[in-house]
């Protein structure tokens, strides 16, 4: 149906940044295609928080309530596929879909976020988004003076311990292996009754992805409620980098103020391009780079 068709702006990925963006560019009367694959990173969190009039919605009913004010818009077109490749340049992008469809655009945003890499720990998997934890504004108020772990090691281990220490104050901080702390940080630590645990975990024995006990390689176990964790992570899509948009050192999109990437004409905005992880931040950018666009194209034909 959509197949060659024209459109002013291609918008890859149509979770809160895609979608905002979508809205703004409705509203600018431009001609836009959303492709989605349907794969938002927080899918497997029940609720959403630190949203204001959204705060503990879970994410699909965000999506669903989003998609439907904004294909209100009647210039705005949704598509559910994948993209696999994008040909051409600023003017005239070619995007291919998985499926075989090509559509052609102006200017393309990629609102394609980032996929978190879970590491091998049997139950971590399970757990990801309801008890094994990214960020403490999310999920810090859910857990307050519960019984918290920190997995992590080093300076990372050592700053969420005092992150968190503003949540709970029965915290054990788990380095997975030889703790890598100065005897400064560990005595800091100690001194706000913050134990250090450095055994190997082999396992997270949970009930529905919620953490009763980590489980370690000697099969001791401890009892705990959440853990907060930094993952790796990696683009969830690498068209940008064969577009030669430019990465940081971090692993995020290179992106002017205008969330323009180093290529004219592809911009990017969400989580891809952020250290700042958060569905209200992801809105702001994706809202953000669709002004930018509308003024690009109507610099290009005023
Ligand atoms: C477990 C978890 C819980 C979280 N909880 C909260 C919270 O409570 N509050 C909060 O403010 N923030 C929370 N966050 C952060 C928040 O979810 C992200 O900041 C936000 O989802 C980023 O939005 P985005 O649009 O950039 O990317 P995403 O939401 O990840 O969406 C990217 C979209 O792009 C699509 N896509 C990717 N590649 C392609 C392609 N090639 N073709 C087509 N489509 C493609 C994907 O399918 C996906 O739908 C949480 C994050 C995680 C991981």
């Amino acid at each position: 149906m959509y197949n060659n068709k024209e459109y002013d702006v291609i918008i890859i990925g149509g979770s809160y940044a895609g979608l905002s963006a979508a809205m703004t560019l409705g509203r600018s009367l431009r001609n836009v295609l959303v492709i989605d694959s349907g794969k938002p990173c927080n899918a497997q969190t029940p609720h959403t928080h630190n949203v204001i009039t959204l705060d503990g919605e879970t994410p699909a009913s965000i999506i669903e309530k989003a998609k439907e004010q904004v294909l209100k818009y009647e210039t705005i077109h949704f598509y559910n596929g994948l993209v696999n490749e994008v040909r051409g340049n600023n003017k005239a992008f070619e995007v291919y879909t998985a499926t075989g469809e090509m559509f052609k655009c102006s200017k393309l945003l990629f609102a394609t976020g980032i996929n978190d890499i879970i590491p091998d720990i049997e139950g971590y998997a399970e757990c990801w988004g309801i008890s094994v934890l990214h960020c403490p504004y999310c999920h810090g108020y859910e857990v307050q003076n519960a019984n918290i772990g920190i997995l992590g090691n080093g300076e990372f281990g050592f700053e969420q311990c005092k992150m968190l220490s503003n949540w709970s104050k029965t915290i054990t901080l788990f380095t997975n292996g030889k703790s890598e702390l100065s005897p400064d940080q560990s005595a800091k630590l100690k001194n706000h009754n913050i134990e250090i645990v450095e055994k190997e975990i082999h396992s997270l024995r949970h009930s529905n992805g919620q953490l009763k006990e980590i489980v370690f390689f000697d099969r001791s176990a401890k009892e705990i409620d959440a853990i907060f964790v930094r993952t790796n992570f990696k683009q969830h899509s690498n068209i940008p980098q064969t577009m030669g948009c430019r990465l940081t050192d971090e692993g995020y999109i290179f992106i002017e103020d205008s969330q323009q990437t180093s290529v004219e004409g592809i911009y990017v905005a969400g989580d891809n391009c952020t250290f700042y992880r958060a569905v209200s931040g992801a809105m702001a950018a994706g809202t953000k780079a669709a002004a930018f666009i509308n003024k690009a194209l109507i610099e290009e034909s005023f």
